[in-house]
């Protein structure tokens, strides 16, 4: 890291110090980020930037109940580092495992924490970023240069989660609690717990709070697909067994794992109603003939539509088995002073009523970008392969697959990060910024995301924030990393998509 002495620095102020490239986050994504840069562009300087204490993100926000992944770690897990431990991991073993890719690689060095970025302006006569922001744990104002910034950032706000509001709210005398911001001490023991919603956050609150408290109900407007299975991998057994190579049997199971993904979506798509079958089938064998399945654990969408929740050794089937959790597929009619009453006039009495409904979408984390002093308003770019945005110079933003595992994306944009850093130095250049082309002005425009392909409530509440996407490469955001992982390394960087100057 260097400190700028040049006619920028004083544009910046005195106290900019300048790096090649920043990256904004320390969760997967910019993990991967610097790991990724110190590997294939050990020439570049670059920091880390991240405005909580310690490194995790998502893995460091949530601390209900039970919190884990619903991926299996060889995908969620970096390409880079065997998997060595249960294809669902706590959150504590994600965080332990990207603490070892922190040690191994020396990466701490890089990163700076309570470093809260605010503002982010790009200057065309001097070619850099500059972010500014607050040292959270001194107060302190700061500021950083850079050539390039690699936005890592997720897609959510962290700081809060999602609430409705419900009519009540107000009234009600227990405790309502999101599970985004846990109360350390919130003691449920023998209370009667109203989880809403019926995502895989629900799904793994309501059997890890179950044994403790008096009972816990599930209460989903409508319901969530769920597949189970044992908390263990086959073939990574056989290959532990058989002593092959840590790195070798990460390498197998990750395409295993890929090729029955993708096997599982395609069948999806072209068998809607057999897939519905089945993963319903288990699910009535656990809870018995007479359980109204159909009412509680059959979705109106079809498969995939949304993500489909990993229910490990189906335990929350367990829990309601055990009559320690119950589903009620409701509406929300009021809170009252002891529980909510809903729409079909029967009423949950409740203690405590934990909100598991979901995140708000934030845009670029929340920082005020500018670019030569016109504020940026995201949803005005295109993308460059969903990860490149028109008009925005020397930026790329991680957003990994809804379907597959986040990670998989974290680690293939970062070759693609790379290569174009290495492209630019071939070539001179110093600024990048995607253009469509003259044929391309009256391209049709389509969201972000399809919500006929894809469309959980977050999504479609903040889709109006999010960039657009094209009807053709590459101005398209696919989620499609069967596609992307071929395309990528070989898409042609001089196709005049990418203004380099
Ligand atoms: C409960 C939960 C479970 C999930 N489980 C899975 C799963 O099993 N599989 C899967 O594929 N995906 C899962 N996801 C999606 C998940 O968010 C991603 O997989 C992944 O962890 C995101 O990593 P990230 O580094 O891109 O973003 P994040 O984890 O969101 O990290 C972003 C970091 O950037 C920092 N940051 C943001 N804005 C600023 C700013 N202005 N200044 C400074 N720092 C900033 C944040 O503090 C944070 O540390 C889950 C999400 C949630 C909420």
């Amino acid at each position: 890291m260097t400190t700028i002495s040049t006619d920028e620095q004083k544009a910046q102020g005195a106290t900019a110090r300048h790096v090649d490239v920043l990256i904004v986050g320390a969760g997967i994504s910019g993990i991967a980020g610097g790991y990724h840069l110190q590997d294939q562009c050990p020439d570049k300087s670059f920091a880390i930037l991240e405005s909580k204490s310690t490194y995790g993100g998502t893995w460091t926000t949530h601390t209900y109940p039970g919190i884990r992944s619903d991926s299996d770690l060889f995908t969620f897990g970096y390409r880079f580092k065997p998997w060595m431990g249960k294809p669902i991991a706590t959150a504590q073993e994600i965080l332990d495992y990207m603490g070892e890719v922190i040690e191994e690689n020396n990466l701490d060095q890089h990163i700076n924490y309570d470093h809260q970025i605010d503002s982010a302006t790009w200057s065309s006569e001097h070619k850099i970023w500059t972010l500014a922001g607050t040292q959270t744990d001194t107060g302190q104002p700061f500021k950083f240069t850079s050539n390039f910034l690699w936005m890592c950032q997720g897609y959510y706000r962290h700081p809060e989660g999602y609430t409705p509001e419900w009519p009540g709210m107000d009234r009600f005398e227990g405790s309502i609690v999101h599970p985004q911001t846990w109360p350390e001490d919130l003691d449920y023991s023998d209370k009667k717990v109203l989880v809403i919603g019926s995502g895989a956050t629900a799904a793994t609150i309501i059997p890890a709070m179950a044994p403790k408290a008096e009972h816990v109900t599930m209460l989903q407007r409508s319901p969530t697909f769920f597949i189970t299975g044992r908390n263990s991998n086959e073939l990574a057994d056989t290959l532990r067994e058989l002593e092959i190579d840590d790195d070798w049997i990460h390498e197998i199971v990750r395409r295993k794992v890929l090729f029955d993904q993708a096997a599982f979506a395609e069948m999806c798509f072209a068998y809607p109603d057999e897939v519905r079958k089945e993963l319903l089938a288990p699910i009535q064998e656990i809870l018995g003939e007479d359980y109204p399945v159909s009412t509680h654990f059959n979705p109106a969408y079809d498969p995939w539509r949304q993500r489909v929740a990993f229910v490990p050794d189906a335990d929350l089937f367990e829990g309601i088995k055990s009559g320690k959790a119950s589903v009620v597929t409701d509406e929300i009619e009021t809170f009252t002073e002891g529980g909510i009453l809903l729409k079909s006039g029967d009423t949950i009495e409740a203690d405590i009523i934990v909100t598991a409904t979901g995140f708000n979408l934030n845009v670029l984390g929340d920082i005020a970008f500018t670019i030569d002093d016109k504020p940026l308003d995201f949803h005005d770019t295109v993308t460059y392969r969903g990860a490149m945005f028109t008009g925005i110079p020397n930026m790329a933003w991680v957003f990994g697959y809804f379907r597959a595992s986040w990670t998989l994306r974290a680690d293939i944009l970062g070759d693609f990060v790379c290569r174009l850093l290495q492209h630019m130095d071939a070539t001179g250049t110093q600024v990048v910024t995607p253009r469509l082309r003259p044929d391309e002005q009256d391209m049709t425009m389509n969201p972000w995301v399809d919500p006929e392909d894809f469309n959980p409530g977050y999504l479609q509440r903040g889709m109006h924030l999010m960039p657009k996407q094209g009807d053709h490469e590459p101005w398209m955001h696919t989620q499609d990393y069967k596609t992307e992982v071929q395309v990528l390394p070989k898409a042609d960087l001089d196709d005049d998509s990418l203004v380099f100057e």
